[in-house]
Formats: structure tokens, sequence, C-alpha cells
């Protein structure tokens, strides 16, 4: 089994490492930049990206996530996605840039703070479910990312590469298919 981690910071880390366990995938909880040594990929929960960058400016933290991210398989989540994009607005934030598109911070207003709904997707099987809070749009992506899901016309699922982001929280739904694509992207990359 390859060695996952969650970057356990802040957020939502622990309903990812129990979506992982539904799938008999183990994870290391990531607290320190030490932690990351000889991870094969990471997950970046959701949660408050300017909490999250915060918290990562101890140790050179933020440097190191940077090159692992370079190297490896990352899966952002909300907030995590906020941190891989190359752009961030409302406002601009620094983050780790290794995902080709913009991203607008809590995009969706007050009304829409948390939803659930149903969206079209690519990958195998039904229509996904989709649990939003506090939401981020992708408003635009690079030639080289691929949406992988829709909520209505905007992007919500995309991978670029061994990097994926949701903008939803696939850890929160019974559905375990966006956290097997990572798995499978980890596999595919190890070998
Ligand atoms: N609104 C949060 C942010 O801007 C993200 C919300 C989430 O991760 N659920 O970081």
């Amino acid at each position: 089994t390859p060695s996952i981690g969650v970057l356990a910071l802040q957020g939502g880390y622990a309903a990812h490492a129990a979506a992982l366990a539904d799938l008999g995938q183990p994870c290391r909880e990531v607290r320190r930049p030490q932690a990351l040594d000889g991870l094969d990929g990471l997950i970046i929960p959701g949660g408050e990206s300017t909490v999250l960058l915060r918290l990562l400016e101890s140790e050179d933290f933020f440097a190191r996530l940077c090159t692992f991210a370079r190297q490896h398989p990352v899966f952002g989540t909300c907030a995590g996605a906020i941190l891989m994009a190359a752009r961030v607005l409302d406002p601009a934030q620094p983050s780790l840039g290794c995902l080709d598109v913009t991203v607008r911070r809590n995009a969706y207003g007050r009304q829409n703070d948390s939803v659930v709904q149903t969206g079209r997707t690519l990958l195998p099987g039904p229509d996904l479910e989709m649990v939003f809070i506090r939401a981020p749009r992708i408003e635009s992506a690079g030639a080289e990312v691929e949406t992988l899901a829709w909520r209505d016309t905007s992007p919500v699922l995309v991978r670029q590469g061994s990097h994926l982001a949701a903008t939803f929280h696939p850890e929160l739904g019974q559905d375990r298919r966006v956290h097997r694509l990572f798995l499978d992207m980890v596999a595919a990359h190890a070998s």
C-alpha cells in the first residue's frame, strides 16, 4: 500500500482519514514538515485557507510543502484547492501554485454558504452528490487542466496530471469515487 498523508493542521482532515479508511487505505496525519518525508501522496483538507497559510509559516513548512507538491500527487478540497491554485482572488493570497487554475474565495454568496447539489461528472457511475461549504469558484483553468465534474456550468472537480482538486467536500458524502481516483493517481505516479 502507498503511504498517504493528510495535512492535519486545521479543518476537515479527520473525515478524509475516514474516507481513506473506507477504501482500506491507512494514512498519516501531517502536522510538521518532516512528516512529508516518505509519503507517496498528500490530501489537503478544507478549512480556512488563511488559517492554514498562517499555520504553515513555521519551520519552513510552506516551502517544503511547495517542493513536495511539485513532485508528488496532491488532492485538495475546498481550502485545500485554494492552497493548490496558481491564482487566488478575493483577496489575493499566497498559494502553492501546483494547479493551473484561478479561484475566487467564498464566491457563491451568503445564500449558498452550505449547499448540497448533484452535478454531472466524467467519473464512471451516476451524477455526483456534492457538499459545498463556503466554496470557492474555479474562474478559469489552463489548457492542461481537465474538468471531471461541474456545478451547473462551473468546474468543481479538476485534475492536472497528478494533482486533483475539488471545491466541494467528497469526504463528507458516502460516494468514494473521488478518493478512489486519487489513490489510482498515486498508484500510477509510483509505478
Ligand atoms: N472559505 C474557505 C476559504 O476561503 C474555504 C471553505 C472550506 O474549506 N470549506 O479558505
